[in-house]
Parts: structure tokens; C-alpha cells; sequence
């Protein structure tokens, strides 16, 4: 069969489709872009937008004639509404494997398949599979939390995590790799289920290759102190986290069932920073939350000045359908917005003067790909803080190189490569 992989959603999403797409080649199929017999679309359902995204892409692939089975979080939410609309498989978030044979199954009887969908308690081990110059290392699914807005525990049911001897194993896998990016649904439960935590599993990785490691996202109250610690003493740990705050509004973080106070999350940022000055603190915010008032929007504003954050995934809160959010007094698009657009001025602001406090440095840079930009060649890359890199020329690629930041350029940094 021709198989097309559309992927909606997070960067766990992605790993798990390069996944899928591996065992379909292991069987002997080939994966394409176009003129698929069979489109495999993983989606997501994190917020209204990303589910109405979904169904677009489904509808899509379904009209262009081709057999449809999807996966994913929205396969896990809705199956009926999906059966309705036509597709013939559905695999939701476990049992993942199983999409292999559904498919091959139903291509060649031609009907369809309908079945309630079963929520595994124990991680699924999906294979790796190559990418260009950064592995993806899934190490943990599914989440304990009970946010508001959020509609995963559902979909993806209760936290579990990966063995380590599946690690190592994988990690036996990655030699080629000078970076791995170690992800999971809600990093910071990695053990919760097993006796262990996810210093364990970021000491295994480091321990069963010689590639530079990052850490996907971590949760405000999982980044503890022996993980600051880990960070700080091991050069190879890069130097970057992303946390998703959320919020900086304590009557916020309450309405939204977060488990930190606002102090809790300065405290931490800055033990992060004091221990690590030039590490890059990311961070994803919703703004305009049911609640969520003008002095509550400022305490966020203000709140995030103050501290010392460098990269900003800014959300207008959407509301996602089966959550208790949804059900909220909503705060007008128009309000939203403007909040938007007041973070976004911050964002790019710290962003600057973070690059500012770069400019003189000698980084770390992975270098990924090369490209034209205006004046001629440069290398692109990122460095240990996750800094966009550009290097004037042709360097090898997929190497770790020292180089000397000079500019602020484009969305990122020159560097100079130190001889
Ligand atoms: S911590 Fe909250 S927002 Fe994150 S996945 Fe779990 S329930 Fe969702």
C-alpha cells in the first residue's frame, strides 16, 4: 500500500508517527505524499482549534478517495463522530501498534471498522525511528493531572512511563546522534508508576550514548531541585527548559486546577537562572481563561517581566469541548486578543535583550542544514540553549561545533566559528 502520515499536534505526536510510519515500512509498504491509497492522520483535540483541525484534515483525505484511519488523541475522544464521518480506522492512543494490521485488513476487505476503543494502563513501546539530526525519544504518556482546559487525561489516560531497559535499548539504537530530545506527555511523572523519576531516566540516557540531551517541557512543580541540580552539573544536558506556566495570576491557577502558586513558579525560575544565567527559560501561556480579569491579566503581565524568560508560546484560550473550562463564563474574543497581543510585545522584547545578553559567547551548535539567505550561504543550527544559530558558509553537518556569537541576525544569531 501507498501510505500517507499526517501528523496535528505536539512533538509527541510526531515521534509516534514516525513510529507508525516504520512499522507500515517494516511490512513492506511505502510511505508518500501524495496518491495514497491509505492516509494515516494522527491528530490531536488539546484545544476546539486543534480538533476542528483534525476533522478538516480527515474530511480532506476522505474526499480526495483515499481510505482514512486515524489515530490520536481525537481517535481516543470521538470515535463515533469519526465512524460518522466515514473513517474506516480508528486507534486511539494505545494499542497504537494494532493500526498496522486494521489497516492492511480493512485496505483489502473494504469495509469498514468500527470498535470502542481500550485505554492501556501500560507504555506502549513504539519503534524509533531515524531523523535528520535530533532523535526524539518518547520516554512517558498520558497524565495524572485534572487541569480544567485540558482534555488529555481522557484521551490519554493515566501517566506511564517508559522502562529503562527500553531506554538503553533505544538508546543502543541512536549512536549516530549528537542530540536527543527526550519527550513525553507530562515529563516530569516519568516513574511516578515505576519507583523512579525522571532524573533516572535522563542519567540512563546520558549514561548509553555520548549525544547532548533536551528536555522537551517539564510542568512548574516538576522541575526539582535535583533536576536544577542535574542540569547545572552536566554539560551535556542542554542549557533549556520550556515550562508551561500558564498563568501568573494565583486565582487563575486555581480556576485552572494547576498545582504551584505564583511564588513557587518565580522561586523556581529564578533558582533556575541563579544556578544557570545564560539558560534559555521558555514558557507557554493561556491568556483570557474563563475568570480571568483585567487586574488578574495584569498580575500575569507584570509578573513575566519581572523574570528572567526568554521564549513565550502565547495561547488566546480556546475551549475544548468535554472540559470543565468549556462550560465557563467565556471572556470576549476581543479582550482575549488584546491580551494576546500585549504578551506577544513582551515576548519579543525578552527575547531580544536574551539574545543581547548572547552576543560575545561561545555556544555549542548543532548544526542541522544549510541554506540562502539574502548575502549568501550560511549553516543553520541551534545551540544548547535552543537558540537559533546561522553561520556564514558551509560547515559540516550534523556536528557539534564551537562558535563565537557576533549579531543579532534574522531570527537568530551569527556565529563564528572559533578557530
Ligand atoms: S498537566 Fe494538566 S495540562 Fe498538562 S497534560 Fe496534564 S492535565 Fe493536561
Amino acid at each position: 500500500m501507498r501510505i500517507k502520515i499526517e501528523t496535528l499536534g505536539c512533538k509527541v505526536n510526531g515521534v509516534e508517527s514516525e513510529s507508525i510510519a516504520e512499522l507500515f515500512r517494516k511490512r513492506g509498504h511505502e510511505i508518500v505524499k501524495d496518491n495514497a491509497d491509505v492516509v494515516v492522520i494522527n491528530t490531536c483535540c488539546v484545544t476546539g482549534e486543534a480538533e476542528a483541525k483534525s476533522r478538516q484534515a480527515i474530511r480532506k483525505a476522505l474526499k480526495a478517495g483515499a481510505e482514512v484511519a486515524v489515530m490520536g488523541c481525537y481517535g481516543q475522544l470521538a470515535p463515533d463522530t469519526l465512524k460518522e464521518i466515514g473513517v474506516s480506522v480508528i486507534v486511539g492512543t494505545s494499542e497504537r501498534k494494532s493500526i498496522v494490521n486494521k489497516v492492511e485488513e480493512i485496505y483489502n476487505q473494504h469495509k469498514s471498522d468500527s470498535q470502542a476503543l481500550d485505554m492501556s494502563n501500560i507504555y506502549e513501546d513504539l519503534p524509533h525511528v531515524p531523523s535528520k539530526t535530533r532523535a526524539f525519544m518518547k520516554i512517558q504518556d498520558g497524565c495524572n493531572g485534572k487541569c480544567t482546559y485540558c482534555i488529555i487525561p481522557t484521551v490519554r489516560g493515566k501517566s506511564r512511563s517508559r522502562s529503562l531497559k527500553s531506554i538503553i535499548q533505544e538508546c543502543q539504537t541512536l549512536s549516530d546522534y549528537k542530540e536527543i530530545v527526550i519527550t513525553g506527555i507530562n515529563l516530569g511523572q516519568y516513574g511516578t508508576d515505576l519507583g523512579l523519576s525522571l532524573t533516572d531516566a535522563i542519567r540512563t540516557v546520558l549514561n548509553n550514548t555520548s549525544a547532548r540531551v533536551r528536555l522537551s517541557s517539564v510542568e512548574p512543580d516538576e522541575v526539582t531541585e535535583e533536576l536544577i541540580n542535574l542540569i547545572k552539573d552536566e554539560p551535556r544536558i542542554c542549557k533549556h527548559l520550556h515550562i508551561p506556566v500558564q498563568s501568573c495570576s494565583d486565582a487563575v491557577l486555581k480556576v485552572m486546577h494547576r498545582k504551584y502558586t505564583v511564588n513557587d513558579f518565580k522561586q523556581m525560575v529564578n533558582r533556575l537562572h541563579d544556578n544557570i544565567p545564560t539558560m534559555m527559560i521558555g514558557i507557554d501561556i493561556i491568556l483570557g481563561f474563563p475568570s480571568e480579569t483585567d487586574e488578574m491579566f495584569e498580575d500575569t503581565l507584570n509578573c513575566l517581566r519581572e523574570l528572567p524568560i526568554s521564549h513565550f508560546h502565547v495561547f488566546g484560550y480556546s475551549p475544548r469541548k468535554g472540559t470543565l473550562a468549556a462550560e465557563m463564563e467565556q471572556v470576549s474574543p476581543i479582550v482575549k486578543k488584546a491580551r494576546v497581543d500585549k504578551i506577544l510585545t513582551l515576548a519579543a522584547e525578552k527575547k531580544s535583550a536574551y539574545h543581547d545578553t548572547l552576543i560575545s559567547s561561545e555556544v555549542e551548535v548543532l548544526t542541522e542544514r544549510t541554506r540562502k539567505h539574502f548575502e549568501g550561504i550560511y549553516t543553520e543550527g541551534h545551540s544548547s540553549e535552543y537558540v537559533k544559530v546561522y553561520i556564514k558558509g558551509e560547515v559540516p553537518l550534523n556536528e557539534i561545533i564551537t562558535v563565537k556569537l557576533t549579531e543579532v541576525f534574522k531570527d537568530g544569531i551569527i556565529g563564528v566559528v572559533d578557530n
